[in-house]
């Protein structure tokens, strides 16, 4: 299971750094893109099982922006699909972001420390 694998490293970064403060971490923030092929329902659930040693994980979902070289940012867009044109003009979008997989913050049981 793709996400258990990642819950598994990801546990593993937070456990060198709980060890590193010698603290305890009681919530994770991971920013989880749309392109990354991750469901993060799925991963808060894996999260639950295999790491509740670290508190809670909350994850920041980042939608990819399709912008068209010459109308701008499509932003009509619904969640969850995707254009395969510009719908005013016709021309080939470009995608940017949304393939985000990263460690955000690690809430300490003293202060949060940003990674
Ligand atoms: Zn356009």
């Amino acid at each position: 299971m793709h996400e258990l694998s990642l819950v598994q490293a990801l546990s593993a970064l937070v456990d060198a750094e709980c060890a590193e403060r010698g603290a305890r971490a009681k919530a994770v923030r991971i920013a989880v893109g749309e392109l990354a092929s991750v469901e993060p329902s799925l991963l808060v659930l894996a999260w639950e099982d295999a790491a509740p040693q670290h508190g809670t994980l909350t994850v920041d979902f980042c939608a990819a922006r399709q912008t068209c070289a010459t109308c701008g940012d499509v932003a009509d867009r619904q969640p969850g699909s995707w254009l395969r044109l510009c719908p005013t003009c016709g021309s080939p979008l470009r995608v940017s972001g949304g393939d985000e997989l990263e460690l955000v913050e690690i809430d300490f049981e003293e202060d949060p420390v940003r990674c």
